[in-house]
This record gives C-alpha cells, sequence and structure tokens, in this order.
C-alpha cells in the first residue's frame, strides 16, 4: 500500500472516533484559555494513538504539543478549540480541532516511511484577538524547528485562501466621578458622555478609513444606574487593516477618538491590551497549490467568489504563524448559506452530515498535503533548506 492509501486507510479507522471529538467539543464550548476539556479530549485522543504529549506548553494551560514520527521533514498541524461568548462553536473550530487530530493520526501512521515528522500545536484562544495562543506560543518557540505549519479553518463556502488582515484588540477603560445626576450633576464627571464622543469622533473618521480598514466594538460596561452619573465606563474594540504597518497607523488614529473622549469630560482614559495583534496571513503559494490538489481530489471545488471573496476580510493569528514560517490556512465548505461565521446557525451547522464530512476531508487533504511535501524533493528541499 503507497502512503497515501496507508493514511486514508487509518484515517477511515478513527472516523468515530474523531466525529465524536468534533461533537463533543461542539456539545462543550470553552472560551479562550478555558478550554481544558477539549484540550484534554484532544491530547487523550492522540495519546491514544502513540504521540508524545506535552501539556501546558508554552506555559499556557489549555495549550499543547503532540509529537510523532522521525522522518526529516517536521510538519506543525495547529488545533483550535476555543469558542464564542454566548454563540458557541460559531466559528467551528470543534471541526478545526478535530480535522487536526484527524491529519495528524492519518500522517503519523505513514510518518516514517514518508520521512516525515508531525506535531499538532494546541493553541488556545484564537477569538481573543490579541496575545493568543499562537502569538504567545512563537514567542516562547513552539513553533522552533517545523518547516511548515497548516490547519483547516471551517467557512460557508470552500476557499483556498481567505482574505486574512491584520487586526488589534484592546479594551478602553474611562473613568470619571460619580454625583447624584439630577440634584448635582456639575459635581460628576461623566465617563459615558467619554466613550459617547470617542463613538462618535470614530464614526466621523470612517469617511477617511480606506475601503480595506475595519473598526467594531462592544460597550463592556455603560454605568450603573441612570440616576448616578457614570464614574466608570469600559468597551473593548477591534481596529483592523491591510497589514501590521496599516493597522499602526489605524490604531492611532482610533485611540486620538478615545482621547478625545478623556479630554472632553475630564474623565482619565486607560488602554490595555492591544500589544500582540494579528498579523495579515501570506499563504506559501507552493503549499497551497498542492493542498488545492489533494482537496481536489477528495471530489471538493473551490468556486470563483470575486468580489465577495475580497469583501470578506478577517483575521486570525495563523497569520503570525505565517510571518515566521511557511503556512496555509485554507477554508473548508459546509453548505451553510446563508448561515455564516459567528451565528448561531452556523454554529448548528459544524455538526451536521455535511460538517462531518468535511472533517475527514480536511483531515485528509491536509495529511496528503504533508505527504506530498516529504516527497517532492524541491519541495521539502526548499522547506528544509530555510532553517
Ligand atoms: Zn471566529
Ligand atoms: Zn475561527
Amino acid at each position: 500500500m503507497d502512503t497515501k492509501s496507508g493514511a486514508r486507510e487509518r484515517l477511515s479507522r478513527s472516523r468515530e472516533e474523531l466525529l465524536d471529538l468534533s461533537h463533543r467539543i461542539h456539545a462543550h464550548p470553552e472560551l479562550g484559555f478555558e478550554e481544558e476539556r477539549a484540550c484534554a479530549w484532544l491530547e487523550n485522543v492522540l495519546a491514544d494513538h502513540g504521540f508524545a504529549v506535552t501539556h501546558g506548553a508554552s506555559d499556557l494551560p489549555t495549550a499543547f504539543v503532540a509529537r510523532a514520527g522521525s522522518g526529516p521533514l517536521h510538519i506543525g498541524i495547529c488545533a483550535e478549540y476555543d469558542a464564542l461568548p454566548g454563540i458557541g462553536h460559531a466559528c467551528g473550530h470543534n471541526m478545526i480541532a478535530a480535522m487536526a487530530a484527524g491529519a495528524a493520526i492519518a500522517a503519523a501512521a505513514v510518518a516514517d516511511d514518508a520521512g516525515l515528522s508531525i506535531t499538532v500545536l494546541g493553541t488556545p484562544a484564537e477569538e481573543v484577538g490579541d496575545s493568543s495562543g499562537k502569538v504567545l506560543m512563537l514567542e516562547r518557540g513552539a513553533f522552533d524547528g517545523l518547516h511548515a505549519a497548516m490547519m483547516v479553518h471551517p467557512a460557508p463556502v470552500e476557499m483556498l485562501e481567505m482574505h486574512i488582515i491584520a487586526a488589534s484588540m484592546f479594551e478602553v477603560h474611562y473613568t470619571g466621578k460619580p454625583a447624584h445626576a439630577s440634584a448635582f450633576p456639575e459635581l460628576g464627571i461623566n465617563a459615558a458622555d467619554a466613550l459617547t464622543i470617542a463613538q462618535t469622533s470614530i464614526g466621523l473618521l470612517r469617511q477617511h478609513l480606506k475601503q480595506t480598514d475595519r473598526v467594531h466594538g462592544i460597550t463592556t460596561h455603560g454605568g450603573d444606574a441612570p440616576n448616578v452619573i457614570p464614574a466608570h465606563t469600559s468597551a473593548r474594540y477591534i481596529v483592523r487593516a491591510q497589514n501590521v504597518e496599516e493597522l499602526q497607523d489605524v490604531r492611532d488614529k482610533v485611540v486620538r477618538c478615545f482621547e478625545a473622549g478623556a479630554i472632553a469630560t475630564g474623565a482619565t482614559l486607560e488602554i490595555r491590551g492591544g500589544s500582540k495583534p494579528y498579523a495579515d496571513l501570506h499563504p506559501d503559494q507552493g503549499i497551497s497549490a498542492i493542498y488545492k490538489r489533494n482537496a481536489e481530489a477528495l471530489g471538493r471545488t473551490f468556486p470563483d467568489l470575486g468580489v465577495l471573496g475580497e469583501r470578506m476580510a478577517a483575521s486570525t493569528d495563523m497569520g503570525n504563524v505565517s510571518y515566521a514560517l511557511p503556512t496555509i490556512h485554507p477554508m473548508i465548505g459546509i453548505d451553510s448559506l446563508p448561515a455564516v461565521n459567528h451565528q448561531p446557525e452556523f454554529a448548528a451547522h459544524c455538526v451536521t452530515e455535511v460538517a462531518d464530512a468535511a472533517v475527514i476531508d480536511g483531515s485528509l487533504a491536509m495529511a496528503w498535503t504533508a505527504i506530498d511535501l516529504a516527497r517532492d524533493h524541491e519541495t521539502r528541499d526548499r522547506l528544509m533548506m530555510r532553517r
């Protein structure tokens, strides 16, 4: 049996186990850096399949690395498993986790024949938007020695390369002074007014943003009582731009809007976080082409999305990985339209038969891609040369 058939055969024997993993994670959504159960379930599955598992990798309680194989080409496969507040696995990270495990189990079965080593990186907290699992694991050396990294993310439709832009998430806190809102309003400093002024300024700023920029956020605390001048308000904002350089420029402008709120009201402003943003993603064209060929061999098709593909920009810490080593982040379609990522309806789609079939296809397409990377001497040499 050739290595690709061997990988497929191994995967088919683990089908139920992988779909059970996907469904279990989906049924128990956990927020970023709190993914204790998902992390443990993944570690157990991989340990059962002979992987050497390091729990709490990079000093993160819900991160892990799991390694198998002893071949010279070392491929990293990223697993995400965090959910969103209130809407659970509406980004389908349960599928990402199961696909990472599936790809790794299938590739590990033939790793030594193919000349591969496989490391699964359990990367927490992708949805947090700043100082996330991959950002910290990169800093702390978890990706050192890897020749390439890959993961597959669910989406409404198949996309080889999604438009991934840079992003920075930060918290804003205004502190004013409480006072009776009717009897002594002149003694108060209104922290809610500060936030209103900032939001108005950001609204005006939109005229001067590039079409590719994004600014969006939520108020996380707006005050405590209508008859008390709000002494404390807070918000969480995300700023995005084409790349990390442009991101800094947009972020500076948005920060000035928040400063405007403080100046106008006399409230004090504190901005927390945002120092470790997500980078734009540069997929490795060679690995992308190989992934596409393998996905198509499994019957998957990549529709031309035209301008919609450009408009649909999102961000991921896999962008930071792509700055460090050759990386791909293809999107696998689960036929969910009109439901899209970050909607409860999308969460429901992430455990359907279509999603389950995608889990198996995504696993095998990644395993076959890893095998091709090791077998194609030109690609293998290119990947191994640069480290
Ligand atoms: Zn998401
Ligand atoms: Zn996601």
